[in-house]
């Protein structure tokens, strides 16, 4: 057996990133870089209707405040391409400068060429190869689409989808596997034709004049283990920034879980530049929580930090009272609703860790590791709460207003770290 000093350096670190291109997202004096050495960008997706200008704007505008840094919305019609330039007229009135990212299928090459306000007030165009037109017509329909994007200068995301495979290079790939000596399974052949669409696409892209630093590639498929194979192959083949989401994730847990699943495994290994969770809301559920999600995923890798975490035990038989579940509850929504005002504030608050803890097992152990952690007592401990501040046991609460009085030591113990750095600048 080995000596507890031969055990090897366990290292805690965010994963390298895949080298690849970066690509520049633009709306005005307003860039949002995406891959090379730019943090993995959260983006989301509206899902009102685009001929209404105000509910959309107020949705792009409500995904842009929660942490999208792109937002896509839906061109599917003559109407909603005229929609477009009012619904960015209508952001820049608001303040709000995320770019747009049209989302084309089928008739996408006609609307860019009749609404060329639209195509200027997009950022970005989305082009799924598998819904680009059929026989000649596809490759007539997507040069239109990549013409548009090279006269406006805009990135495009060549999206495949496999809900909406090229169904003729399936087929073409099926027959040549068919006659190979040892055919794949179906499924290898399906992977290949993902890849393939998009790396042709993006070939045929460039050679019309795209800039390849303008190429977002994604190949989006519904299941975690396919989506990870899929990306793998991806990432091996090309150096484009990689667009990143589980399509049809799904509602609630299910959907959050395997989002997180997926996009957790990629990000680990470098893959992923921008990321999309594809959550269907439950009823009543705002928009946003897709970003939520995301913000969490990449916080949670240790890839970006965006709001202060609380770490809070799961509780046990050693709590019967609902203290310290409320108590987390309460701390984890007052720093959110406090974050707006304090990420300007406080420059690196997002870094802050919280934890309030139910009893004396792991309560002081796990609040010495935060910066600032209260440890409720137990059922049966004396009714006292040690409060511990940048690893020390600072003081001790007690009585009814324990929330009330931790909620202010947060509170002043951010003052004093995170405050002092915008006194320094
Ligand atoms: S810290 Fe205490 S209350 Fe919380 S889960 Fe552990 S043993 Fe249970």
């Amino acid at each position: 057996m080995n000596a507890p000093d031969d055990v090897d350096v366990i290292a805690a670190a965010a994963p390298a990133r895949r080298p690849c291109r970066q690509s520049r997202v633009v709306w005005r004096d307003h860039v949002v870089t995406v891959g090379g050495d730019a943090p993995v960008r959260v983006q989301a997706m509206t899902n009102t209707d685009t001929v209404d200008v105000i509910g959309t704007a107020i949705q792009v505008k409500e995904l842009a405040q929660a942490g999208s840094e792109l937002v896509r919305i839906t061109v599917n019609t003559p109407e909603a391409a005229a929609a477009v330039p009012h619904i960015r007229d209508q952001l820049d009135r608001m303040g709000v400068d995320v770019p747009l990212v049209g989302d084309f299928h089928y008739n996408g090459h006609r609307l860019l060429s009749d609404f060329p306000a639209m195509a200027m007030a997009l950022s970005k165009y989305r082009i799924n190869p598998g819904n680009v037109g059929k026989g000649d017509k596809r490759d007539r329909q997507f040069g239109q689409m990549i013409e548009a994007a090279v006269k406006h200068d805009k990135v495009v995301r060549i999206g495949v989808n496999w809900g909406s495979l090229d169904q003729e290079l399936l087929a073409h790939l099926m027959d040549e596997n068919a006659r190979r000596a040892r055919p794949l399974d179906a499924r290898q052949v399906m992977y290949q034709a993902l890849v393939r669409s998009a790396l042709s696409s993006a070939e045929v892209a460039r050679e019309l004049g795209l800039n390849p630093d303008n190429i977002i590639i994604s190949c989006k498929v519904s299941g975690v283990q396919d989506l990870i194979s899929v990306y793998r192959a991806l990432a091996r083949r090309c150096d484009y920034a990689l667009h990143l989401g589980l399509t049809e994730a799904g509602m609630g847990t299910k959907g959050t879980v395997a989002s997180s699943t997926a996009l957790a495994v990629l990000l680990q290994e470098g893959i992923g530049d921008t990321i999309r969770v594809s959550l269907t809301p439950q009823p009543g559920e705002a928009r946003t929580q897709e970003v939520a999600v995301a913000l969490e995923i990449l916080q949670s890798l240790g890839l970006r930090a965006f709001n202060p975490s609380v770490a809070a035990c799961p509780g046990c038989g050693r709590t019967t009272s609902t203290t310290f579940q409320e108590l987390a509850k309460q701390i984890d929504d007052f720093l959110r609703a406090q974050m707006p005002v304090w990420k300007v504030r406080y420059p690196g608050v997002e870094n802050l860790k919280v934890a309030v803890m139910g009893c004396i097992v792991n309560g002081p152990g796990e609040s010495k590791h935060a910066d600032i952690g209260i440890s409720l007592p137990g059922t049966g401990e004396a009714p006292a709460a040690p409060v511990f501040i940048d690893g020390e046991k600072a003081l001790t609460l007690r009585g009814e207003g324990i929330a009330a009085e931790f909620h202010q030591i947060v509170e002043s113990y951010i003052e004093r770290r995170f405050g002092s750095v915008t006194a320094s600048h």
